[in-house]
């Protein structure tokens, strides 16, 4: 079953060669969305991951996203990172799905200028270039256990930046989720020693 799921999630991922510049092999997650078993497939395999990996962490007595007071079934906040300018942000179509799943909140890092209030943000480098991403300042309380959310890992400098932000906010990043891994830019390291769990390998 965990094959078979594997392979449609597979199956609906396109390549683009040489887009959005040459040299770069584009892999489009477009194709999951279109497809809603192909979309189930992925949230199912994301939600079992989270659930096998994360137990120790089950019960957390805290507050949630709105200061509530309560008892939350609390793996961690799902997190977005924003994806570098001039790419959409396509990690954010799988966030909240999954955080539905696991009856947890999902809050946004996105790029500078977006979010309204007090914010903080982290410049990181790009290939070309630099780019800044942000949080606001009252969505994630000190301690809280959290788990960094994309659709693609490549050179790392994206989740390492989410990481940064999420440290000044004094959160515990228990690791990352990605539809896609890009192995030969050893993202992976960038990101040590963060947990990366990801779906498909290029
Ligand atoms: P990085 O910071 O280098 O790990 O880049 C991560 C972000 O860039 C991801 O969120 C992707 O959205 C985007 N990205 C980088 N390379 C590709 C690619 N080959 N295909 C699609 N998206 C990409």
């Amino acid at each position: 079953l965990f094959e078979s799921k594997l392979e449609l999630v597979r199956s609906h991922i396109r390549s683009f060669p040489d887009f959005p510049k040459k040299g770069i092999v584009f892999r489009d997650v477009c194709p999951i969305l279109k497809n809603p078993a192909a979309l189930a497939a992925l949230t199912d395999l994301f939600e079992e991951h989270v659930r096998t990996s994360y137990q120790q962490v089950d019960l957390i007595v805290g507050e949630n996203l709105k200061g509530t007071t309560s008892v939350l079934m609390e793996h961690g906040v799902l997190m977005l990172p924003a994806v570098p300018p001039g790419l959409d942000a396509r990690g954010f179509l799988f966030g909240p799905l999954l955080a539905q799943r696991l009856g947890l909140g999902f809050v946004l890092i996105r790029k500078k200028g977006k979010l309204p209030g007090s914010t903080t943000s982290v410049t990181f480098d790009l290939e070309y270039g630099q780019a800044e991403v942000e949080i606001q300042d009252d969505v994630v309380d000190p301690g809280q256990k959290v788990l960094i959310i994309d659709d693609l890992l490549a050179t790392g400098g994206t989740l390492c930046a989410a990481w940064e932000l999420l440290k000044q906010q004094q959160a515990e990043v228990l690791g990352c989720l990605v539809v896609i891994e890009l192995l030969d830019l050893q993202g992976k390291n960038k990101v040590k020693p963060l947990p990366v769990f990801s779906l498909t390998h290029y």
